[in-house]
């Protein structure tokens, strides 16, 4: 016999009313089981609750011994039940016990039903529960009535959010909807913090669910998907990307999405079972979080993540919700949660209340991460769910060093960390007292500790740290910032203010490095198979030379007569260091015929960074005038290994034999054209990696601010020549010794160096 439904828009009404209604909690459940069943002529309607101990427990139950409910517990993945709790789908048979799922519990009497539904309940991607319905008769319940069991949930999981509900949870067996939650992540900036979450782009809250009248929901609809897809038209058009922070691709598939008729379809349909069109939108992306958490492909998985992101949208349109905490108006201690974030969004917060950046994506040598890693802000990337997890000042711990996150962490945890921080500003406290001792080993070796920075903003810190200057000005962040292309003047301007920050100390003023990972949002890039080792830097500047005159003509006009120093990025061949040169002395030529003060000092150098140029370095050295170091780059190429990519970016160890010979080669060479050499990749900043820098004869290192401070100190506990030694003796004898890093980890030892 098939059932007919006497429709969910009268459940979801009767269902309305029974909350409203002043009964005790329990008997307000056994009042919607009763309903439920009722509606939809079902012998049995049961509903399970999955609690923290991940066991699933009869809460409410119609057709079932009434000593059953609160004593029948299935585990997850036990039973049909718990079956469709993990699967987080819907699971309807025409013969349950047959299933080999089944599992029969004696107190319920279920063998006597054959047809069955289940559906889980869900909120935000979540499994909460399970509701269900079964029938005496073998029978197969039908999509309508999927379609209304679905629906039903979306209202039982948002009444499990009540205080209401948290009076039916027998102590002990808490069912903390918000439970404490760990995440690993990868850690991009080290440190600890402690604080509240602000998400970036924060979920809207539904609270009503139920339509009072359906046409005038389709109606929201409608006008709101309208709006939407305007709006997503008028970005693309206009090209300023920025604030959706990631860029055109993005765009393109939120538009495919918002005019896809399978999801307008899916929203009017749950508009059509009785909810309201926002109650819809969080219905239909429900089941998108649910299958995006299961989901392994990645592929998959990024167009449902932009899906989500839509549906956010659109609740936002509908409810006209502004989106919660304002950026300048933060909580003290403010942790901000994101699925990705460009640079942009990062430095429109308010600094001074900012600790830690969380995001679900990105990869630690990605733009925002820089940029947090030079603010001084704690930052883990790749925390899956986070944002779908958390709310609005929810606490939250972030340490940078283990690359995990406590969501509404435990007591016991808080204090851990409350001690971890302590003993960090102490640290801090320390490292503030060394700002002014000379970087000297015990055996006299002087080191010079620079910064890299790319930021003006992050230029005052050098009095913190007392570096001696700034090894690396990464210019292209500005451009990255910006929305459009910043002209000669306001580039002036910004290299002047930056002269003036560092205060008489040096500063190295990298030309623009971008295209690969370092997107530009307004320039135009053909789409490339192999961005990193593509059409970027120095190739781009050399093909497009006006970008590439303006940016000389503002640094020498900044220079305003005193010194400049300026390097030449992804240098892959002697002839294109010299392109530059040509082009650096036609505009010194320029300014001499226009009359204006050409810098007192003026130096070009080249980075070595892509692996070609070890073989050019008898042409290089003798037209630089200092070389750098890029590590990250030099050690991908060498090790043919994408330093973004989070599976083999840490698969070759950088100061291991081939890499290190590779680096103690650049050494040898500069010292015998006595030209400086700088260290200006992430290695500098790392203690073991920067111990294995001065054991093959580096003496300049320039690395992220926060790592002053370890690498000075552990500089200062040192004794250098019988590790130069050590290193020497290894990197000649092979592989047969120690690793390096065994080799180092061993002498600081020995030294009780801090490491
Ligand atoms: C490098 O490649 O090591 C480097 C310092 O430059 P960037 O990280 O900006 O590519
Ligand atoms: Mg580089």
């Amino acid at each position: 016999m098939a059932t007919t439904i006497s429709g969910p828009r009268v459940l979801l009404k009767q269902l309305r009313e029974t909350m409203a209604e002043p009964l005790a909690s329990q008997d307000r459940l056994d009042k919607i089981v009763g309903l439920i069943a009722g509606n939809m002529h079902a012998d049995v309607c049961s509903f399970y609750v999955l609690r923290d101990d991940n066991a699933l427990e009869l809460f409410a139950n119609r057709g079932f011994k009434p000593e059953a409910v609160h004593s029948t517990t299935l585990r997850l993945g036990e039973g049909l039940v718990g079956l469709i709790a993990k699967q987080a789908e819907p699971l309807s048979l025409d013969n349950a016990p047959a299933h080999p799922a089944f599992a029969y519990r004696p107190e319920t009497g279920e063998e006597a039903f054959q047809a069955f539904l289940g559906v889980p309940v869900l909120r935000a991607g979540q499994t909460l529960g399970v509701l269900v319905v079964q029938n005496r008769d073998a029978h197969v319940y039908g999509e309508d009535e999927i379609e209304a069991m679905l629906t039903t949930a979306t209202l039982l999981a948002e009444m499990m959010s009540t205080a209401d509900f948290d009076a039916l949870i027998k102590p002990g067996q808490d069912i903390d909807l918000r439970r404490p939650r760990q995440f690993i992540g990868n850690g991009f900036s080290d440190g600890v913090a402690l604080g509240q979450v602000v998400l970036h782009d924060p979920r809207v809250v539904v609270t009503n669910f139920v339509a009072e009248d359906t046409e005038v929901e389709l109606e929201r609809l409608s006008e709101a998907l309208d709006r939407m897809r305007l709006s997503i038209d008028q970005m693309l058009s206009h090209g300023d990307m920025q604030s959706f922070s990631d860029h055109r691709e993005i765009l393109e598939s939120y538009r495919m999405f918002a005019n896809d008729r399978g999801w307008v379809d899916r929203l009017r349909e749950a508009i059509d079972n009785g909810l309201t069109a926002e109650a819809a939108v969080e219905r239909v992306q429900n089941d998108t979080r649910a299958r995006m958490m299961r989901s392994t492909d990645p592929y998959i998985k990024d167009r449902l993540h932009d899906l989500d992101d839509l549906a956010n949208r659109l609740l936002r349109v509908l409810t006209g919700d502004g989106s919660g905490v304002g950026k300048k108006d933060l909580p003290d201690n403010a942790i901000l949660v994101a699925r990705n974030m460009g640079p942009a969004d990062l430095l429109e917060y308010d600094r001074t209340r900012l600790r830690a950046v969380v995001l679900e994506e990105g990869a630690a040598i990605s733009h925002v991460a820089i940029v947090a890693k030079s603010l001084g802000l704690v930052a883990v990337g790749q925390a899956e769910n986070i944002v779908s997890l958390s709310e609005n000042g929810d606490d939250i711990i972030v340490d940078g060093q283990a690359g995990t996150v406590y969501l509404r962490p435990t007591p016991d945890m808080i204090q851990v960390y409350v001690d971890k921080v302590r003993l960090g500003a102490k640290r801090r406290a320390h490292y503030l007292e060394l700002k002014d001792k000379p970087a000297i080993t015990r055996d006299g070796v002087e080191v010079t500790l620079l910064h890299n920075s790319g930021i003006v903003a992050d230029l005052p810190m050098l009095q913190d740290t007392g570096a001696a200057g700034v090894g690396l000005f990464r210019t292209e962040l500005q451009f990255m910032i910006a929305s459009r292309l910043p002209r000669l003047r306001e580039q002036v301007e910004l290299y002047s203010e930056a002269i003036r920050l560092t205060e008489g100390k040096p500063i190295v003023f990298r030309l623009l490095d971008i295209g690969g990972d370092k997107v530009i949002p307004y320039l135009r890039y053909e789409a490339e198979e192999n961005p990193a080792m593509g059409f970027r830097s120095l190739r781009l500047a050399l093909d497009r030379q006006g970008l590439l005159r303006i940016q000389i003509r503002a640094l020498l006009q900044a220079a305003n007569g005193g010194p400049m120093k300026i390097l030449v990025p992804m240098v892959t061949d002697a002839w294109e260091f010299r392109q530059t040169r040509l082009v650096v002395n036609r505009e010194l030529e320029r300014m001499k015929n226009a009359g204006q003060p050409v810098p007192s000092k003026l130096e070009l150098g080249a980075m070595i960074e892509v692996p070609s140029l070890l073989w050019e370095l008898d042409q290089v050295l003798p037209e630089a005038d200092f070389v750098s170091i890029g590590s990250n780059d030099l050690v991908m190429f060498l090790t043919a290994a994408d330093r973004g990519n989070k599976r083999v970016a840490k698969a070759y160890d950088p100061i291991a034999l081939p890499r290190l010979r590779a680096l103690k080669h650049i050494v040898d060479m500069a010292r015998r054209y006595n030209v400086p050499l700088t260290m200006c990749g992430e290695l500098a900043g790392k203690t073991v990696e920067a111990l294995a820098l001065l054991a093959i004869g580096m003496t300049k290192l320039s690395m992220s601010p926060p790592s002053i401070g370890p690498i000075k100190e552990m500089i200062l506990g040192l004794e250098l020549q019988p590790i130069r030694n050590s290193v020497s003796s290894a990197l000649l004898e092979g592989a047969s010794g120690p690793g390096i890093r065994e080799l180092l980890l061993d002498w600081a030892e020995r030294q009780g160096l801090v490491i």
